[in-house]
């Protein structure tokens, strides 16, 4: 059986999360402290702060923008739904705009003509590891000032523009979920280009404490914290940093290596007029996170016979991006949007396997029985 996907794990991070043990400092502490410095650097981010997932590091990022109740926050509908959900928790309403075809990221053309005078933010996607076109949204959002914030959950060692996704604005939140590029567990970890918001960052993630506990550990004179706002709970363990910092020193190995497979499956499908692959403009580069092909109308079998014929072979694969107007939790209030672009990439496309280390004899065969499929199913179509 080939899976969809696996972390790169490997002893070192075993290691360096049984030295931490020992260690006897395992919540928030130190290696925290060490791993954000070090993701702050290789980002090219001012300021970095861990927190448990990016689903809290999204709802921080809310926070400190300054969203709540009344305002009204721009998203993708297609898009992992803690993107939409982190503006709930913030009492605000997400108002899903469309995505381009052809990089499954949000449309600025479309994105402009939901902007109300309740709009307060941008929360784009950087899709499947694909950055978004960042610039283009800044512009958006100098025009009509809103705050712009960047769900960066599966775009770590991705770049834009020349500069690695991390470093282009004021709030970008990543994800160490097992299903990204690297992890630690669970985790997330927030950029931030400004002090301020540094600040309160790490002041909200545990508990709105005036000191932290590390600081209160190694103080010489008795001190007190105090507690300035309601803050919440979102720490990383340094179990989980020390796991994290050495996998940011894999990172660009790693994805250098998911390059290269993406580039294979590109080379093996280019000739098939019936399926759009991945599109890399020029100054963008994706870390390929996942694997994305859509199916044009013109493909001669439907997505779900692929997917099954492809799991009868024993390999994994996964339906398109979620859209979250579709889903339960958002369908009774979103009943009049209708996103046919993010509708039908959601229908039509397909994940395949992508991960590190992904052998040459899985790859072939992948390759070997999606084409076999493909083409069996060609011969089936009359030829008229
Ligand atoms: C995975 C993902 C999230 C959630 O990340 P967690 O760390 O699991 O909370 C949010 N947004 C997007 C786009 C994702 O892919």
């Amino acid at each position: 059986m080939i899976p969809i996907a696996k972390p790169y794990l490997t002893e070192e991070e075993a290691q360096a999360a049984y030295d931490t043990i020992l260690s006897g400092w395992i919540t928030q502490g130190p290696k925290v402290q060490e791993f954000e410095e070090k993701f702050a650097a290789y980002t090219g981010a001012k300021y970095a702060v861990a927190v448990s997932n990016c689903t809290t590091a999204l709802h921080l990022a809310m926070v400190v923008a300054g969203i709540g109740p009344g305002d009204e926050v721009i998203c993708p509908s297609m898009s992992y739904i803690a993107t939409a959900n982190a503006i709930k928790y913030v009492g605000a309403t997400p108002v899903f705009a469309e995505v381009q075809k052809e990089t499954y990221n949000l449309d600025p053309v479309d994105v402009e003509k939901r902007i109300t005078i309740k709009t307060k933010a941008i929360l784009l996607v950087h899709q499947i590891g694909m950055p978004a076109d960042i610039d283009a949204f800044k512009v958006l959002c100098s025009k009509y000032d809103l705050k712009l914030i960047e769900d960066a959950a599966c775009a770590a060692g991705s770049a834009y523009k020349g500069k690695k996704v991390g470093s282009h604005s004021e709030l970008v939140c990543f994800s160490f979920h097992p299903r990204k590029v690297i992890s630690t567990g669970d985790g997330g970890m927030i950029t931030t280009s400004r002090e301020d918001y540094y600040n309160r960052l790490r002041l909200l993630r545990q508990h709105g404490m005036s000191i932290n506990d590390r600081v209160r550990h190694e103080a010489k004179k008795i001190v007190f914290e105090d507690h300035v706002e309601v803050g919440y709970n979102y720490r990383m363990t340094d179990i989980q940093a020390a796991v994290g910092i050495k996998q940011l020193e894999k990172l660009d190995w790693i994805v250098n290596e998911r390059r290269k497979i993406a580039a294979v499956y590109n080379e093996a499908f280019r000739h098939l007029s019936f399926l759009q692959l991945p599109l890399e403009k020029e100054g963008y580069l994706s870390n390929y996170q996942s694997y994305s092909i859509y199916l044009k109308k013109s493909c001669p079998i439907d997505r779900n016979s692929l997917m099954q014929k492809l799991l009868d072979k024993g390999i994994a694969s996964r339906r398109g991006i979620m859209t979250s107007h579709r889903e339960s939790a958002y369908k009774q209030e979103a009943k009049n949007v209708s996103l046919p672009v993010s509708e039908d990439l959601q229908d039509n496309s397909i994940i395949l396997p992508l991960y590190v280390p992904l052998q040459k004899k899985e790859l072939e065969f992948i390759i070997d029985t999606f084409l076999s499929i493909v083409k069996n199913k060609h011969q089936e179509v009359p030829a008229f």
